[in-house]
């Protein structure tokens, strides 16, 4: 059924984290969303980000009887970006797909996003118009974020844009052509520039498992998009010292007042206010360094990306 001689029409990328409840449905809805555009030409690379339910088995299950399917066991978990990264490595589709497993982007979309793409689209990535499913902390959270970045970040980052993304070859070599290890995918695709046309969409329930990204995870994926984007954090400082200053100015003519005009020592308070004020804004400002600071000796160690252990099927050497 399979012949892998011609060229790659398609890849369809997967990182997955404990997703196997829903792996089985996330291989027949890509099989049926697939075979009309591509025949057999496409294959479907299934990451396992250091799972600990079966997510790997069901992979090694699922690519025992479909050889379209392309297994990749991390070592470890590397979290979704640098999972997502690693399948995008051992991807060699003419085009490529990043879907998340919990079927929240339909697989379904496909055929839209390949005829925007035949009309001359480099990137088609999915905006989510609404999202259905999610909790109003998640849905809160994910605005704001979005929004501050969109603040932030020197690059302009589509607003409610996740990996759902469909590129062509050419922005797949220019990405993975990027050397860093903090990885925010969908911001590097938008620096890269090429083509890039919005598909709007509705973001589903997820349809098994539970969701990856408990909090801290969030919160480490919101740093590494903010400080991977933007040195205006660590402008802070400047804008602190100025507006500190002016305030200075104020306590000086303050301090001159009462010294000629008035007996009174100069409160404690004041100076206790002063001294808690100035010692927060420090810590703050050291704070920003240091993320900062640390992300540089991060990226200063070079150390690979991400580590494998495993690759079942790929790379055309089939049996
Ligand atoms: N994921 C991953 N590694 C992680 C966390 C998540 O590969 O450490 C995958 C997960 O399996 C899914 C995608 O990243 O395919 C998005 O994660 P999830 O659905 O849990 O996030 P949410 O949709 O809740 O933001
Ligand atoms: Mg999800």
């Amino acid at each position: 059924m399979t012949s892998p001689s011609p060229p790659l029409a398609l890849s369809v990328v997967v990182p997955c984290f404990n997703e196997a409840p829903g792996l089985a449905e996330l291989h027949r809805r890509v099989c049926e969303a697939c075979e009309p555009l591509v025949g057999s030409r496409f294959e479907l690379v299934l990451v396992n980000d250091g799972s600990t339910d079966a997510t790997w088995e069901v992979i090694g299950r699922l690519g025992g009887a479909d050889l379209r399917v392309v297994g990749l066991d991390l070592s470890r978990n590397f979290g979704h970006q640098l999972a997502l990264s690693a399948g995008l490595e051992f991807a060699r589709g003419e085009r490529v797909l990043v879907l998340d497993a919990d079927l929240q982007d339909p697989p379904e979309l496909l055929g839209a996003m390949m005829a925007k793409m035949d009309d001359g689209a480099d990137v088609v990535f999915g905006v989510r118009e609404r999202r259905e499913g999610e909790t109003v902390f998640k849905r809160a959270s994910a605005s704001l974020f979005y929004r501050v970045l969109e603040g932030l970040a020197e690059t302009p980052i589509p607003r409610d844009t996740g990996d759902f993304r469909l590129m062509n070859r050419r922005v797949c070599a220019a990405l993975q052509a990027m050397p860093e290890r903090q990885r925010f995918v969908r911001g590097m695709v938008a620096w890269l520039g090429f083509r890039q046309v919005p598909l709007p969409y509705v973001r589903q329930q997820r349809f098994a498992g539970e969701s990856g990204y408990p909090l801290g995870k969030m919160i480490a994926f919101a740093l590494d998009a903010i400080t991977s984007f933007s040195v205006n954090p660590l402008r802070l400082a400047v804008y602190i010292s100025l507006a500190l200053f002016a305030v200075s100015l104020l306590l000086m003519v303050y301090v001159l007042v009462s010294w000629l005009f008035f007996r009174a020592v100069v409160g404690w308070a004041s100076l206790g206010f002063i001294l808690a004020f100035l010692g927060a804004g420090q810590f703050f400002v050291l704070g920003v360094l240091g993320e900062y600071l640390g992300r540089v000796y991060v990226e200063a160690k070079g150390r690979p990306r991400f580590v494998v252990r495993e690759v079942l099927g790929a790379r055309g050497e089939d049996p």
